[in-house]
């Protein structure tokens, strides 16, 4: 199959990146978003080397440097005694590591950051994916509005609810048994918080307490066991006031005064989807959390999806031939996507070890972190795409 026209669905971190990796190589895509203007709200997300290294290449660091936070130090905490269990530093010694910054950044300085690189031009918002057909080379899409349109190759960068995958497989993706509040505080509003520039994860009895700075705010995840099963229909469900204070009730103090300094947010059913048999078929393929969502505890999900907006981009400027460029972009990035989905989903219990022997090995492990996890980091998506 020759290179065919590319329409990409969604306009979240994936589908935007992937935009621009390919108008780099001269190729032109439109981009379908259901959302009738394109705004992220809510919290931040941590970009580590193997994301900004792409996105600088990208041409984003004028937009994204400034208002992001570069932590001093990774640290990990006692639940309640707040003790250091283990530190490393990051910054100035990151960069020189690993080749390219780790940013906390507000998702809206982000979202922001990626459309304005982007602008107006082949971007649809307002269409919503309903239907996806093919007949012979082409596919057509059919949107909630009713308006339809067609495409050679149809990249589904849709998100972890994918509607594009639907047309490739069955697997949905699974409840971890675990739920999480995301929240923001001023650093004023934690003056008990220690080192509050640093990224750090508090860990304790059937929970977990992740926060790092942004700008003047910190931004924090707070992950508990259960509920046992989830039967919301999205991704979020309220929770009665006082839920998250509840939890955190017996913490350190820091980590009272956190949770408490914010209104009870919604709880976020924590999902992964079991690994894919494949990404692509008949002239569709899948990127981001449509093909490989994973538990947040790397921070890798949307690091991961910026990968795979390069690796495809690459591919698709590499080889003419369609279906040569998605064999190879899969076998780039399913088995890499997979390793950080199984790391992550480990982590999720080890983060919640009862204070005893199982958690005393895992604090001694941690010391050993920036070895153990620089193959995530220290990724450099060019060197595979020249080896391919
Ligand atoms: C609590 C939590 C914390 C996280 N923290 C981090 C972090 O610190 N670092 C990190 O790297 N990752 C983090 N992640 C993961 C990260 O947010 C995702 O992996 C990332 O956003 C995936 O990008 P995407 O483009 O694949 O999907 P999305 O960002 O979800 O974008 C999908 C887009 O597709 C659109 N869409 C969906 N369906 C349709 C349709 N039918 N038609 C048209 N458009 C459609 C959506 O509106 C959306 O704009 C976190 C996730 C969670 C849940």
């Amino acid at each position: 199959m020759d290179r065919p026209d590319i329409a990409v669905i969604g306009a979240g971190i994936g589908g935007l990146t992937l935009g621009l990796a390919l108008r780099r190589h001269g190729i032109r895509v439109r981009i379908y978003e259901q959302a009738p203007e394109l705004a992220e709200v809510g919290a931040a997300v941590a970009l580590a080397a193997n994301g900004t290294r792409i996105l600088r290449e990208l041409g984003l660091r004028a937009a994204l440097e400034p208002p992001s936070a570069v932590p001093t130090e990774l640290i990990y905490r006692h639940w309640a005694q707040g003790g250091r269990v283990a530190a490393h530093p990051v910054g100035r010694w990151y960069e020189e590591r690993f080749g390219a910054p780790f940013w906390g950044v507000h998702r809206a300085h982000l979202q922001r950051a990626l459309a304005e690189a982007w602008g107006t031009d082949d971007l649809h918002l307002g269409k919503e994916l309903t239907g996806l057909h093919r007949e012979g080379d082409r596919s057509e899409l059919v949107f909630a509005d009713g308006s339809t349109a067609t495409a050679g190759l149809v990249v589904g960068a849709d998100g972890i609810r994918s509607r594009v995958r639907a047309s490739i497989t069955d697997v949905v993706p699974v409840y971890s048994g675990t739920s999480g509040f995301r929240g923001l505080v001023t650093r004023d509003a934690v003056p008990n918080l220690p080192d509050p520039d640093a990224v750090q994860f508090w860990m304790g009895p059937g929970a977990h307490l992740l926060h790092y700075a942004t700008g003047q705010f910190i931004n924090f995840l707070a992950v508990v066991e259960g509920p046992e099963r989830w039967d919301a229909q999205g991704g979020t469900a309220e929770a009665a006031d006082g839920t998250l204070a509840e939890a955190f009730r017996d913490w350190h103090p820091a980590i009272r005064t956190m949770v408490e300094a914010v209104p009870q947010s919604p709880r976020w059913g924590l999902f992964a989807l079991p690994p894919l048999a494949r990404w692509s078929a008949d002239g569709v393929v899948l990127l981001g959390d449509a093909a490989h969502a994973m538990l947040p505890h790397h921070g890798q999900g949307a690091n991961q999806t910026i990968e795979d907006a390069a690796v495809l981009a690459g591919c698709l400027h590499r080889y003419d031939d369609v279906s040569v460029a998605l064999k190879a972009y899969e076998r780039l990035r399913r088995c890499r996507t997979r390793q950080v989905q199984r790391s992550s989903w480990v982590t999720s219990s080890l983060l919640h070890l009862p204070d005893g022997d199982a958690a005393a090995t895992r604090d001694r492990r941690l010391s050993n972190l920036v070895d153990d996890f620089s193959w995530i980091h220290a990724y450099d998506h060019r060197e595979p795409l020249l080896q391919a």
